[in-house]
């Protein structure tokens, strides 16, 4: 019951009515028999967002697009990776201090750990962007071997040069050798579900390949993969990973990814039903 001690926690970004997040929060809250409540807001002025979130007391903040790393300059504290991504996806509000966190990386590396042990690896990282950003640090810091594939070549070059490795465009595909293949680029997200990134005839046996596109769940590259005899992870995976360590940031306590996971499906399975679009 929602009552005055409930505590609140949110997300920001704009646009934000199509987040998942409030599916896997108050879900996981409920499930661990917490008080708490998670609420979606879309936010135009973030320097006045934060003022709210320190005056109202929000015990904790997801940040969404176009905000992860224009949050920066009002946070009192910046952990781990997250100050070497230079990108925040998550605020915990200690008593009016906003300690920043990125979880997108260790979701990302978890979804990956569910089926490859990474070290030595050699990864075929599609994408320069936020997320791709986020994954390639992450992998960095489980001592792989990283190479960025992107269209925009100035942006790749940019992160290639801070992760010091290689990076070629999005269409050099015959440098595309590697035992991982991560999909960061939203090439493959709805409503352009047709197009895969690469072509399939990349994708070798007993590959492992990660598409975080989850809408849909089911990509053109993972049904290729599949279809090549590759193991697949989908978008779900990470995003329910990141999830649960931001609960755990917040409240102390870890909240099964499965669950969440199965929640996400619900909502995406339903999202396809009113829809009559296969997301899946
Ligand atoms: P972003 O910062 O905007 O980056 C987008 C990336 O996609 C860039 O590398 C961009 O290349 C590439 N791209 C976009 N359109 C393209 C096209 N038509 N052809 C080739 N490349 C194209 O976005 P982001 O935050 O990294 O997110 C990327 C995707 O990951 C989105 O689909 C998002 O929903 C998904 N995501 C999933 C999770 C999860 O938990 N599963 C978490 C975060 C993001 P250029 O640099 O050339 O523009």
């Amino acid at each position: 019951m929602i009552d005055a001690q409930t505590e609140l926690y949110g997300i920001i970004g704009n646009p934000v009515r199509h987040s998942l997040s409030p599916i896997i929060h108050n879900g996981a809250f409920r499930r661990m028999g917490l008080n708490a409540v998670y609420l979606a807001f879309e936010v135009n002025d973030l320097e006045e967002a934060i003022g709210g979130v320190r005056e109202l007391g929000l015990r904790g903040v997801s940040v969404t697009l176009p905000f992860k790393t224009q949050i920066l300059p009002y946070l009192d504290q910046i952990e781990g990776v997250a100050s070497k991504i230079r990108a925040v996806n998550t605020i915990l509000n200690e008593g009016g201090r906003m300690i920043g966190h990125n979880t997108d990386w260790e979701g990302a590396l978890q979804a990956l750990e569910t089926k490859v042990d990474l070290k030595g690896k050699r990864v075929i990282l599609l994408g320069a962007g936020g997320a791709a950003r986020a994954i390639g640090f992450g992998l960095k810091e489980k001592g792989c071997q990283v190479i960025i594939f992107n269209r925009s070549q100035n942006r790749a070059k940019i992160l290639a040069k801070e992760l010091g490795c290689f990076h070629h465009p999005l269409s050099s595909f015959e440098e595309m050798d590697g035992d991982i293949l991560v999909n960061a680029t939203s090439v493959g997200m709805y409503p352009l579900d047709a197009e895969s990134p690469i072509p399939k005839e990349i994708l070798e046996e007993g590959m492992v390949v990660m598409d975080i596109v989850y809408r849909p769940l089911q990509t053109r590259l993972l049904r290729e993969a599949a279809e090549r005899g590759c193991m697949t992870i989908d978008g779900l995976e990470m995003l329910a990973h990141q999830g649960a360590a931001q609960l755990e940031i917040w409240t102390g306590k870890k909240p099964n990814p499965l669950e969440i996971k199965n929640d996400l499906r619900r909502v995406l399975r339903s999202e396809v039903s009113l829809s009559g679009v296969s997301h899946d």
